[in-house]
């Protein structure tokens, strides 16, 4: 009857208690006490003797004897269980045997212990775990397990879940920002703890490279090699504690070592691997701890483990030393339990606390168990682990994984990782890391990767016989030197060997510069190397040391040299054919209006009022010298009289006025202003026209702007480069200099190079404004510990006006052109007109001139000709003595040279002085009669 009431009541009890854990914490603490004071209240003492079973598989004799020791040391503390012996009860059993597991656990059981510690793997703690729960009987555990099962009442493990380590791990790895990483893992459940890292989307956009290692072979090199040819130095390694040490020198013989790598343990033993030979490497390898060095027993329980050589079996005696978590965990596990016994016994408000002889049989579960198991979750005791906390399922809360980073002393405390705070790294860590790393760097030989390019790096003259870094020059090269002067490190300068700064092309794959830096040929790339989203992604970059953007290089439309008759200019050369065919038509026109209207016809001797005849003034030469009179604007003495020639004068001459005006004007800018037609203006203009052609540096940043580009103007730009042939693309900037240099081709480079050649080379400029704004910067390997240096070198240059120097050194300061400004070079400019501009209206006076002389003496000769032949001397020697005549300038007069009447010619009447010296009596008649 009183054992069933008892049964009764504990199950009672056991409800009341589930109900108040989901409450809350502090509420569960006390209802399990207001119960049993109500229950069992009488005068509380604890037993002499309580007995603690242990169940040990073969293989974990240093748990055991950590159980042993740890059980000693309770009992050897005063403090802890003044009036209570602490009894161990050991129960052995084969590996992974679940069936032995489930009668050892009853033998215990039978034995009237207080609590069950163990077994440490998967397939028979699990049995151990649901006998424990069935019977009430608290069991404790310090193994990792990776089921998910469900919680149970009376189990408590002091392992933290595999979700939250899994957080851990995951919270570490985002943390290090690592570009791409690779999970190398041994066994198959390492995959549960990696899960939280793989699941995590925000580490989706990484490269991620997950490889078993060849199982049981101790084989990792092959693994570590591909990873080699993949490019990736940072590895997560999740192997058993005693492969690490392997794992590291296979590493290390693949070349998989280097001050570039990274390594993460899971292991939380790792603290216990001799890590020496690998400290100077500059390898950063890191793994979390639970141990607590600081705490109470740590430094207790290692003397005592290293004194005690548990080799039992002929074992290492290391061993203990070497499982120190597990070790840890058992110590922690006996003084929960201790210390559970304690509080149940201060707080003297239970029934005599006693252990019972518990039947699997029977299933009569243990009234005391409930009690200790929700005693046990709601402790707050330290430990060596840390904080002895756990959440309403048994598993680990609120404690705390060190983060160990091995440096030149070792491995070092360098941060923490808790569930609430996540990473947080000691305050001095980034300092003490620069320091680290500034030291590694000290006396350390870097290659140096560059290109070509002026000014950047240039060779020098008679570069093969000198050594190597000295056979380049140019600002790239002054800037890597201030900076190893500062950082205080050698280096190699290498030319990068397909001559490109690099892209990525379709398959992910990069070339140049930036591969040279992924495969490790290169340590550091210090060239004219643009920062951009897709590069950092890849490599990592310095802060800029310079900033530009893509600016467009064209040649200054050429200044013709003047023409001749420029003066033509003004009108195109079918207005002058119009022109001089509307002179004739009108001359025609007007020619016969005269001569038909009866008003052009007038007396030619008004004196006579009855002449005989009427006389035209329009006669063909008068009407060619009136229209030619009008066009010069010169007049003429000849004018119309009727209506309709003076309509048809007037419209000439309007004609004219409009014409000369244009004319004038035209001439005015043509003469006087150089006009330079810009064909381009901007990039917009370049897009929409086709006729120049234009193009970049291949395999660029500035080519991949064009390629990525939404803009509709670039991708336009970036569809007519691509379809063009020949290609438009240029191997380097020299290149795409030379064929803006030979016309017609614009290219597109950036600004700082711009600057340098519009320096130097006068006849090109640079269109519009710029089309983006970026930065150059020194590029390290991804991940380089030294990028945060590297930068602060180019800071303190920068603080020091030493950038600026060098960019004033070998830009403006070897320049030509420096002087001249921008704007004078591309608009025009007015200025006075030389003889070439109107040297064609002297050739005009002139042949004006010779052709008037021509003309002058075929009138000599034509007249003479009809002087009789006795009447004067050779036709040679009268244009001689005529010549002479003219030059002497006897004055305006001379005497009239007399003809012989026999001579047909003897009407002929020679006058002098008003420039028609011969003419005879009939031409006189007749010109009287005509004109
Ligand atoms: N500086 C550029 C680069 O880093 C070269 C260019 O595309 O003009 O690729």
């Amino acid at each position: 009857m009183l054992k069933s009431t008892t049964i009764e009541c504990t199950k009672r009890l056991a409800n009341h208690i589930q109900m108040a854990r989901l409450l809350s914490k502090q509420i569960i603490i006390i209802i399990p006490l207001i119960a049993l004071h109500s229950s069992f209240m009488v005068d509380a003492t604890l037993p002499s003797v309580v007995k603690i079973g242990g169940l040990f598989e073969n293989g974990d004799e240093t748990v055991e004897m950590a159980f042993r020791d740890a059980i000693e040391r309770i009992n050897s503390d005063e403090t802890v269980l003044p009036h209570t012996h602490l009894e161990a009860v050991i129960e052995k059993l084969e590996r992974c045997d679940s069936f032995q597991a489930s009668k050892r656990v009853c033998n215990l059981l039978h034995q009237d212990v207080a609590a069950v510690f163990g077994p440490q793997s998967v397939e028979t703690s699990a049995h151990v775990q649901s006998t424990c729960d069935i019977l009430h009987m608290p069991h404790m555990e310090t193994r990792w397990d990776f089921k998910f099962d469900p919680p149970s009442n009376h189990s408590i493990n002091l392992f933290p879940h595999p979700i939250t380590l899994g957080n851990a791990f995951r919270d570490l790895i985002k943390l290090k920002n690592w570009k791409s990483f690779a999970i190398l893992y041994e066994e198959n459940e390492a995959l549960v703890r990696m899960q939280e890292i793989l699941k995590d989307p925000s580490l989706h956009e990484k490269r991620i490279v997950v490889r078993q290692f060849p199982i049981s072979t101790g084989e990792y090199r092959t693994t570590f090699k591909e990873l080699h040819k993949l490019a990736i130095r940072n590895v997560i390694v999740d192997v058993p504690r005693e492969h690490i040490y392997s794992v590291l020198k296979h590493a290390q013989q693949v070349d998989m070592l280097s001050d570039y790598h990274n390594y993460f343990f899971s292991s939380l033993d790792v603290h216990t691997v001799d890590l020496e030979e690998f400290q100077y490497g500059g390898t950063n390898i890191s793994g979390f701890s639970m141990v607590d060095t600081q705490a109470r027993d740590f430094t207790a329980v290692v003397a005592k483990l290293q004194n005690d050589n548990y080799n039992w079996n002929g074992g290492d005696p290391l061993d203990s030393i070497y499982r120190m978590t597990e070790v840890a965990l058992v110590y922690d596990a006996v003084r929960l339990f201790a210390q559970t016994l304690h509080d149940i016994d201060a707080a003297n408000t239970y029934q005599q606390f006693q252990t019972e002889n518990i039947s699997c049989e029977r299933e009569e579960p243990w009234k005391f168990g409930s009690i200790i198991s929700n005693h046990m979750r709601n402790s707050n005791i330290n430990g060596i682990t840390g904080p002895l906390r756990f959440d309403e399922s048994g598993s680990r809360a609120d404690f705390k994984l060190r983060l160990l980073e091995l440096t030149r002393e070792g491995l070092k405390h360098v941060g923490d990782w808790t569930p609430a705070k996540r990473v947080t790294f000691m305050s001095n860590y980034t300092k003490a890391m620069t320091e680290i790393y500034r030291d590694t760097l000290k006396n350390k030989t870097l290659t140096v990767v560059t290109i070509p390019g002026k000014p950047y790096c240039m060779e020098v003259e008679d570069s093969e016989t000198k050594p190597i870094n000295e056979r380049f020059e140019g600002y790239c090269i002054d800037l890597i030197k201030e900076i190893a002067r500062i950082l205080e490190f050698k280096y190699v300068i290498k030319l990068v060997d397909d001559g490109v700064h690099g892209r990525k092309n379709e398959r992910g794959e990069w070339n140049g510069m930036i591969k040279e830096l992924i495969e490790g040929k290169a340590d550091i790339a210090v060239a004219d190397l643009t920062i951009t989203y897709e590069r950092e992604a890849a490599v990592d970059f310095t802060m800029p040391f310079m900033s530009l953007g893509i600016g467009i290089l064209y040649k200054k439309h050429k200044k013709e040299p003047p023409k001749l008759f420029s003066f033509m200019s003004p009108l195109a050369m079918d207005v002058w054919v119009y022109l001089i065919t509307s002179f004739l038509g009108v001359t025609l026109f007007l020619f016969f209006v005269a001569r038909f209207s009866p008003y052009e016809w007038v007396n030619p001797h008004p004196c006579v009022r009855d002449p005989d005849e009427l006389k035209n003034n329009f006669s063909m030469k008068n009407t060619l010298w009136f229209t030619i009179g009008c066009l010069m604007q010169q007049g003429c003495d000849i004018m119309p009289r009727s209506l309709s020639t003076r309509v048809l004068a007037a419209s000439w001459w309007f004609f004219i006025l409009i014409l000369v005006s244009s004319y004038t004007a035209n001439l005015a800018a043509f003469l006087t202003v150089e006009r330079m037609v810009n064909p381009i203006e901007s990039a917009e203009d370049l897009s929409k026209q086709t006729k120049i052609p234009y193009g970049c540096l291949k395999s660029g940043s500035t080519e991949a702007f064009f390629k990525n580009s939404n803009f509709s103007t670039y991708a336009r730009m970036w569809s007519f480069m691509e379809s063009y042939r020949p290609s438009v693309f240029v191997e380097s900037n020299s290149k795409g200099v030379e064929r803006v240099e030979k016309g017609d081709y614009a290219y597109l480079m950036e600004s700082t190079s711009i600057e340098y050649n519009i320096e130097r080379k006068c006849d090109l400029y640079k269109v519009g404004s710029l089309l983006d704004s970026k930065g150059y910067g020194i590029a390290t390997p991804p991940d380089s510990p030294y990028r945060s240096i590297i930068s602060d070198a180019i800071l303190k240059l920068q603080e020091d006006g030493k950038l600026h120097m060098l960019k004033d050194r070998w830009w403006s300061g070897k320049g030509r052109c420096g002087g001249q400004k921008e704007t004078e070079k591309v608009s025009g400019s007015a200025s006075e007109l030389g003889l070439a501009n109107v040297g064609g209206v002297f050739v005009v006076l002139a042949a004006g001139s010779c052709i008037a002389i021509i003309i002058c003496i075929g009138e000599f000769i034509w007249k003479m000709k009809n002087i009789p032949r006795d009447d004067r001397e050779h036709i040679c020697v009268e244009l001689l003595r005529e010549i002479k005549y003219v030059i002497c300038c006897y004055g305006n007069t001379r005497p009239i040279r007399k003809v012989s009447d026999t001579n047909p010619a003897r009407n002929l009447i020679i006058t002098s002085g008003n420039g028609l010296p011969y003419m005879n009596y009939h031409e006189m008649n007749n010109k009287n009669m005509y004109s």
